[in-house]
């Protein structure tokens, strides 16, 4: 996509601009309930290894802990300088790995994607990484050109650190920025210099990393749009394969370090569009293509390259070119996704180690979606994906006639129709340019469970 597919109109997004999901699952993880148990789990698993068509797996492994605190951060993570604590997790992580596959039959075991995230993964020694990486294999068979990836901290690693994690098969890497401008920097409680960040993506590119993605994060305290244009013009001059541009979400009440953040500092509303729109636009100029959400990629990147073939999905990590793997997700909260089903890990580190201790998978809620969420999640997707739905695909997959099936939701587009975000034709619906940046609001339109309760949902906002 170019900069005129991509349109940035202040005017629309303030119109439009509403709370909601991102939509890495649907139904979202706030509806799963607490009754489905570890049982269940099994017997998707199993489940899934009868399946004559089966596709490959994703894993997924959730690392918390962190050296320092970060005041944005809204993730689940443990701040320590104990390693003695990363030591015991991976035990439990170990054990974790034979229980689960346990349930899958003998040669489900095909791995077609990998991701360490966190927390900081880069946390683990060298030693434990190598520990990790041969627990998992002893389970799994990672293939050959398979996409595996880790999120990678610039302030924990070294030349030995990436050389190691080439060795171990990672191929992906994406690195924590946020902003270069050290007034930002003093204010997150993130000194990271632009040498230490630039090191490690040589690095990476000299150890065969195929594709480096670099994480920013839009809207922190002290932030300006001459401030996060310079950013900008070093992350681009670095040439990242894919960039990410994160709303930051300003909570205090609900996440604690967050309030050690002044509300003086923080950018208004009006200055966090106008740095969007520069950002948007120094990207799109730079020949970055406008892939969905927050995510940027150079057109010969295979998640560009996937949108224009229509091969794109999402998950848990965002926009995914495997489709629509089953994800099995080890360690504290993370998510799995396991043939029509979600499952989430318990949250605490106690609570992990108890339900393992007793021989359970340490699951504490999930869902198992019925026919309306499977055909609603298909919908999602595609506009989410593809800024488009075609009408005969849903039709043809799911036996519904979609006019009638969505009379409602067509009904409610309307309004944005008028707006300028969207046009219904006789076959399909297509996003258009300046709706793009709002895909999730109109993607929420089809969120059958949100429209019955939204009032009393709290969400980030969409820009
Ligand atoms: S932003 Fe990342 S590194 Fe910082 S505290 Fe949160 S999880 Fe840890």
């Amino acid at each position: 996509m170019t900069a005129e597919t991509l349109v940035f109109d202040p005017k629309i997004i303030n119109r439009f601009d509403v709370n909601g999901p991102r939509y890495t699952s649907y139904p979202t993880a706030d509806r799963f309930v607490e009754s489905f148990c570890a049982d269940s789990c099994a017997h998707w698993l199993a489940n899934r290894s009868a399946g004559s068509e089966r596709q490959p797996l994703s894993l997924y492994f959730h690392i918390p802990f962190c050296n320092t605190i970060c005041y944005y951060c809204a993730c689940n993570k443990i701040i320590t300088k104990d390693h003695g604590r990363s030591a015991k997790y991976l035990k439990y992580l170990a054990r974790e790995l034979a229980l689960q596959s346990s349930f899958l039959a003998e040669g489900d075991n095909e791995v077609a994607q990998l991701h360490w995230g966190g927390g900081t993964p880069t946390f683990l020694s060298h030693d434990e990484m190598r520990q990790l990486m041969a627990a998992t294999r002893q389970h799994f068979r990672l293939v050959d050109d398979g996409e595996y990836s880790i999120e990678v901290d610039p302030r924990k690693v070294d030349h030995a650190t990436v050389k190691l994690l080439g060795e171990l098969g990672f191929n992906r890497m994406s690195i924590g920025v946020q902003d270069f401008d050290e007034r930002v920097q003093q204010a997150i409680n993130r000194i990271q210099s632009e040498a230490e960040t630039l090191a490690v993506i040589n690095d990476a590119r000299a150890n065969g990393f195929k594709s480096i993605s670099v994480d920013l994060i839009y809207g922190l305290p002290r932030q300006s749009v001459s401030g996060f244009a310079r950013t900008l013009d070093r992350v681009v001059a670095a040439s990242p394969d894919r960039l990410s541009i994160y709303n930051y979400a300003h909570l205090p009440s609900l996440f604690k370090p967050q309030r050690r953040i002044l509300e003086s500092d923080m950018p208004s509303a009006d200055e966090r569009l106008q740095i969007l729109s520069m950002a948007i636009n120094k990207l799109t100029d730079a020949g970055y293509v406008f892939i969905g959400m927050d995510h940027f990629a150079k057109p010969d990147d295979e998640l560009a390259i996937a949108q224009r073939e229509k091969r794109l999905h999402r998950n848990f990590q965002g926009y995914s070119t495997h489709s629509d793997c089953d994800m099995m997700s080890f360690g504290i909260s993370s998510i799995s996704k396991v043939g029509p089903s979600y499952y989430q890990n318990v949250k605490t580190l106690d609570e992990y180690y108890e339900l393992l201790d007793r021989g359970e998978i340490p699951v504490y809620r999930g869902i198992a979606l019925d026919a309306d969420d499977i055909l609603r999640r298909a919908v999602i997707q595609s506009l989410m994906c593809h800024f488009e739905l075609s009408f005969e695909s849903i039709e043809n997959a799911y036996g519904v006639d979609f006019a009638s099936y969505f009379a409602t939701e067509l009904d409610a587009l309307q309004e944005m129709v008028q707006g300028g975000l969207l046009r219904i034709e006789a076959a399909r619906i297509v996003v258009l340019p300046p709706g793009r940046m709002l895909v999730r609001a109109i993607s929420m339109v089809f969120d059958k469970r949100l429209r019955a309760d939204r009032e009393s949902k709290r969400y980030s906002k969409v820009i």
